[in-house]
């Protein structure tokens, strides 16, 4: 009953209950001082006024300006959520817990009541929730139970500069929803109220928002803002945990009061990082105070977080280490020194697999220049870049939305999931090609993920919640069947860094005879997982590594992505455990159920010829494949350079094709 106006939560004001104490009201009382004072206040009737006038509006505002964690009270205090919940997505589930939290305490109340957070796995809303914080992911599945949106009045996309995917897909989403929900009251259907919408961004160019949203007006909130100066390094360098660890203690030992920020990558540096200072603090002269570093990322229990919103004690100096969660999504007070890695985990998409935040890149300008401001907000500050003012120069001016950027076959899949029958005409903010589209679309076809009419078929609702591309969650699906699964995730996990050899280059000669005894005759995909049983049976030695000329930084990074998809599998009720033994030719056969499309045959002249599309491929020199004559082989991925390379190549047998795909195979042969 999609149009049913099961408003859960009308007619429930929230009473007080027994919960809040005086002791939280007495918090709340203390922090109304604070908010009056934010910079967003004095524009909180205006913004009030207009969001009751317009359906959508646009706000942009510098960090910490207000915009997150009192935009949403200032709605439910005018009464906006007398008729849903006021709903505020973001993209990092981190920011969703803690801003919820802030605002509970500013609220009087605890969390789970009138204010809350549902993140996946984790949802503390409840009936008289009238502020719920939310991932972006955790509303496009809301959007599977209820299509309108009706338990909810207004939709706040935070973050919007962002441009995840996810937001992306979300902004087309609500627009239309809510036209649907305008056209019902205008034929009189009871029970619809009309749904608000309010895009935040903490940059400057709203235009696009703007344009988007039927030229919504936009509204800047002014930010304090002291002037930072920036220093750039004079070498680039090559090892910038190190290069952060030297800067903060140089800061630490000759700057003015005032805590730092560090934006590293990732837990396992943030973690390094923390060791290191405290290791090197020992030997730090008396004289100066203590240098406390002070991690922040999600695997983290809330007590550690709050500690950085706690007061530095007198004489000593916190540290921050953060990943660019700190860039805007939630502001640490008291920072005047913030010391710039240049580099960020690209989150969400490693294009290699498609797998979820896990490629390290170079950040933006845009980035660099909000990772700046945050050193600026309370007083004169400094930024530290640990690149040089080439590098800069060198940087993307923006970041590119993830839509641009990523495979569309996800991108499809989870529109399709959220009720969007024909993905060419969904009305995309930043439009992909529409040859992208019907590629992605006959892909997805050919993988048994949608049906010939291109509805989305039950293998397809499984591929859509694997958080890796189609191909490589048809293999897990397979591998099911196929009874690999341990196998298959090991080896995807592999396949998502560029390589786990190294080749110094003036040792070329030992690396290439080192690697030779993990080489399997049928290819990477087994050498791949010989390495990894080398590997652990040493249990990662460091030693064992260099001898062998393995990036044990790489391998550490596998055995990660190993354990996200064994979370995955366990989800999805795939047994991550099931093992084929030394069965390999299992494997081989699993993996070509999602990279039929990229096999290819032995052409009388000893080249190789792609299946799909005829083009010649060329094997990379790296490959275990590289000079060896197989009638079929399949690859991973495509890369052009001087020729059509192909890299992660193995043996198969031609017959196993018409097996893999028999729809695929079946037609192109009658
Ligand atoms: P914006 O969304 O505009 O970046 P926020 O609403 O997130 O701003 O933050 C406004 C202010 O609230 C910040 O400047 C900070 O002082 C304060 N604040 C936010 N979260 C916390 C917290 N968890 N603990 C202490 N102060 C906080
Ligand atoms: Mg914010």
């Amino acid at each position: 009953k999609p149009y049913s106006s099961s408003d859960r939560r009308s007619g429930n004001a929230a009473k007080q209950p027994e919960h809040v104490t005086e002791a939280l009201r007495q918090k709340a009382r203390e922090l109304a001082k604070h908010r009056k004072q934010l910079p967003i206040f004095s524009a909180r009737e205006t913004i009030i006024k207009e969001v009751k006038d317009n359906a959508c509006v646009i706000i942009v505002g510098e960090t910490g300006s207000g915009k997150t964690t009192q935009i949403p009270q200032y709605f439910m205090e005018a009464g906006l959520s007398a008729h849903g919940t006021i709903a505020v997505t973001q993209p990092r589930r981190v920011a969703a817990i803690n801003l919820a939290k802030r605002v509970a305490q500013e609220v009087g109340t605890t969390i789970g009541n009138q204010v809350g957070y549902s993140i996946r796995f984790d949802d503390t809303s409840s009936k008289g929730t009238k502020i719920k914080y939310m991932t972006d992911g955790i509303m496009l599945r809301e959007l599977l139970s209820d299509r309108l949106l009706l338990n909810y009045s207004v939709i706040v996309l935070d973050e919007a500069h962002e441009r995840t995917l996810r937001t992306d897909i979300l902004f087309g989403m609500v627009k239309s929803i809510q036209k649907q929900r305008a056209e019902m009251i205008e034929q009189g259907k009871k029970g619809i109220e009309p749904l608000k919408i309010v895009v935040m961004s903490a940059t400057l160019d709203a235009e696009k928002f703007s344009a988007y949203f039927y030229n919504a007006k936009i509204m800047y909130i002014s930010g304090r803002m002291y002037p930072v100066k920036v220093l750039n390094t004079i070498e680039p360098q090559s090892d910038y945990v190190d290069a952060a660890l030297v800067t903060a203690f140089q800061i630490h030992q000759e700057e003015t009061a005032g805590d730092i920020l560090i934006f590293l990558t990732g837990q396992e540096e943030i973690e390094n990082l923390e060791k290191l200072i405290e290791e090197y603090s020992v030997d730090l002269p008396t004289r100066f105070g203590k240098l406390i570093p002070c991690p922040i990322f999600a695997a983290q229990d809330s007590a550690t977080q709050q500690k950085i919103f706690e007061p530095t004690p007198a004489g000593c100096r916190k540290v921050i280490l953060a990943t660019n969660i700190a860039e805007t999504s939630i502001t640490i007070p008291n920072i005047r020194y913030v010391v710039d890695t240049g580099c960020h985990k690209s989150r969400g998409y490693n294009a290699k697999i498609g797998i979820e935040s896990l490629l390290i890149e170079p950040i933006s300008k845009s980035s660099a220049r909000q990772r700046m401001g945050r050193a600026g907000r309370e007083a004169p500050g400094l930024c530290f870049r640990l690149y040089t003012e080439d590098s800069f120069e060198q940087l993307e001016e923006d970041t590119v939305p993830e839509i641009k950027r990523c495979n569309l076959a996800s991108a499809i899949l989870a529109l399709k999931a959220s009720g969007v029958e024909d993905v060419t005409k969904f009305d995309y903010m930043d439009r992909p090609s529409k040859s992208g589209l019907l590629k992605s679309m006959e892909q997805l076809y050919a993988l048994g993920a949608l049906d010939d009419k291109g509805d989305l078929t039950e293998m397809g609702k499984k591929m859509a919640g694997f958080p890796v591309d189609p191909p490589y969650a048809k293999v897990l699906l397979q591998s099911e069947v196929m009874e690999c699964t341990k196998e298959a995730i090991e080896i995807i996990a592999l396949l998502s860094v560029d390589t786990i050899f190294t080749f110094p280059s003036n040792k070329r000669e030992e690396a290439n005879e080192a690697r030779q005894k993990f080489l399997s005759l049928d290819g990477d995909h087994l050498s791949l997982l010989n390495v990894l049983r080398g590997y652990e049976s040493v249990k990662g030695d460091r030693d064992w590594c260099r001898e062998n000329f393995i990036n044990g930084r790489h391998m550490r990074h596998v055995l990660e992505v190993r354990k996200q998809l064994i979370e995955f599998s366990e989800r999805a009720g795939i047994n991550p455990r099931t093992s084929c033994g030394h069965d390999y030719e299992i494997v081989l056969k699993c993996f070509l159920a999602g990279f039929f499309q990229n096999a290819a045959l032995l052409q009388p002249d000893s080249t190789y010829k792609a299946v799909v599309g005829g083009l010649t491929v060329n094997i990379h020199p790296s490959s275990a494949m590289f000079g060896k004559k197989r009638a079929a082989i399949m690859y991973n991925e495509l890369v052009f350079t001087t020729k059509h390379y192909i890299r992660g190549v193995s043996a198969i047998e031609a017959s196993w094709l018409a097996q893999a795909a028999p729809k695929y195979f079946g037609q192109r042969q009658a």
